[in-house]
């Protein structure tokens, strides 16, 4: 492997080689070929990094708010003119399909626009007369230093649901990509490299849990966010707040979507087959459990089978292909290990995905769209978390029952429902314990200027990613009571 497969770090405004002791190799899932070696980066360059975005900062919030989103209007130019390098560089070490991948980095673009309004969107309050000649107003400050831990399944997009944000407002940050995609990171920040931020204000640091650990106990460090699985957003939530750390935990998911009798078959079956399949399955909002409320499955199970056969697999950048593999050759025994699982458990399997290979691609950590019909209620099937492109089928006989099972699970990402009943979808948006809804919608994912909202075991904290959240997340209010008596300006 050539030296210049190895990822660096970029901190203070400078790419660095990692002293680090250990590189883990990154591969492409769809031909086990090995892209890159990513460092394990000790402490000290977390130290190194959240000291000069510390001394970054000292300055960079002095910049006003409309002149620290003009970097961001030149990186929205330059992800434009890199849009199809950065979705084929997330095609390569993630597996989605392209258009997925494309999908992405426009939502990523999304939140660098979105961000550019912060002049607007931190501005403050103010109050004259609280008391007889004395004002009180409320402004925004930046919290200081920051930083992102991400997950593996959206390396381009996940981090923009923080970064132009975080500086937009005035703090500087510190991105910690998934070690198992980073490559797509490394490629962005040559883009912010040529944005124009000062050094300093936007820092990448590569590493694995140990490097997650020293971001969490540094003190230089105020805020984090994180997105990846519950247990570890737990972990992240509890021992960033335990330092005093503000923090934001966004985890794992099992979501279900609800159809009724009335629903559209065709349109239905088609956006179920995509929700359940799409990344293969490895979305924080892929749908997981299928409810079939009073029959309805008898006509949609024969419908969704057939879909689901035809699903064309194979690697994302082949034209055609609507599915790629899933991440890891561990990850794809665990999938298969879950759906003997679910056959021992009593489930009926209506489409066996297991025996997947595709030609010329042997070494490829495929699964084609399995489903397993009649999922016991509380078996592992029904309760854990898969993240492949297998759908389970449950039954119910009515509407409270569905919304007893939805409300029943653990996690609250995304619930939806699919039906011609106004009344019904009414009924169910109150209820569902979730906080991504879709309404004859199999993947409600939030708009740049909405939060990404999770409930339950999927979100651990108060203030979400994108928009306004984001917005209140990345700063503290400072509130002023203010009073000036006419006798002192007669002085002057
Ligand atoms: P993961 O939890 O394994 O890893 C996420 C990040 O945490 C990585 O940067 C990793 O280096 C770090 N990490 C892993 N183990 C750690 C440990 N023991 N201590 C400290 N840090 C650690 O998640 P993943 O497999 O990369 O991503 C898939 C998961 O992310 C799924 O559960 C999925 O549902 C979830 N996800 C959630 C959302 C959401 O918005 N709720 C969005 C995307 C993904």
């Amino acid at each position: 492997m050539p030296e210049t497969n190895r990822l660096q770090n970029y901190i203070n405004g400078k790419w660095c080689e990692s002293s680090a002791s250990q590189y883990l190799e990154v591969h492409n899932p769809a031909t086990a070929e090995t892209l890159a070696r990513v460092p394990l980066s000790p402490p000290e360059e977390v130290d190194q990094a959240a000291r000069a975005a510390a001394q970054a900062q000292v300055e960079w919030r002095r910049v006003p708010a409309v002149q620290r989103i003009q970097p961001l209007f030149k990186l929205k130019d330059l992800m434009e003119d890199a849009f199809e390098d950065l979705a084929r560089s997330i095609t390569l070490e993630n597996g989605k399909v392209l258009d997925d991948a494309r999908g992405e980095i426009r939502r990523a673009i999304e939140n660098v626009e979105v961000a550019c309004g912060i002049p607007m969107m931190m501005m403050g309050d103010f109050s004259e007369d609280i008391a007889r000649g004395i004002d009180e107003y409320m402004i925004r400050q930046p919290v200081g230093v920051v930083a992102s831990i991400c997950p593996f399944n959206f390396p381009g997009m996940i981090p923009f649901w923080y970064l132009p944000y975080a500086v937009a407002c005035g703090n500087t940050i510190l991105i910690k990509p998934s070690e198992r995609t980073p490559i797509t990171m490394q490629k962005v920040f040559h883009l912010l490299e040529q944005a124009g931020f000062p050094p300093g204000v936007v820092n990448l640091i590569n590493g694995g849990p140990d490097t997650v650990n020293a971001i969490l106990d540094h003190p230089l460090i105020a805020g984090i966010t994180f997105v990846g699985s519950t247990p570890v957003a737990r972990h992240v939530y509890a021992r960033a707040a335990a330092n005093g750390k503000r923090v934001q935990a966004q985890g794992g998911a099992k979501n279900p979507l609800i159809i009724l009798p009335d629903a559209d078959l065709e349109t239905t079956t088609n956006i179920i087959t995509d929700s359940v399949y799409g990344n293969a399955g490895q979305r924080c909002l892929a749908a997981s459990t299928v409810v079939s409320v009073a029959g309805a499955a008898k006509s949609f199970v024969p419908a969704l089978a057939e879909a689901a056969q035809k699903r064309k697999v194979g690697v994302g950048l082949e034209p055609g292909v609507q599915m790629g593999p899933v991440i890891t050759p561990q990850s794809k025994e665990r999938i298969l290990g879950l759906i003997q699982k679910g056959v021992d458990e009593g489930a009926r399997l209506v489409v066996d995905g297991r025996d997947a290979v595709i030609p010329g691609y042997e070494k490829g950590n495929f699964i084609r769209p399995t489903i397993l019909d009649n999922v016991p209620a509380g078996s592992t099937i029904a309760t854990t978390e898969i993240f492949g492109p297998v759908m389970g089928i449950m039954h119910v006989d009515n509407v409270d029952e569905a919304v007893a099972l939805v409300n029943s699970g653990k996690y609250g990402n995304m619930a939806c429902i699919f039906t011609s009943s106004g009344a019904a979808a009414r009924r169910f948006r109150y209820e569902a314990q979730a906080g991504n809804i879709g309404i004859n919608i199999g993947v409600a994912a939030t708009m740049a200027f909405f939060p990404f909202s999770g409930w339950k075991e999927s979100f651990f904290g108060t203030l979400h990613g994108q928009g306004k959240h984001a917005v209140e997340f990345f700063t503290q209010t400072k509130v002023v009571v203010e009073r000036w008596l006419k006798d002192w300006s007669r002085q002057f």
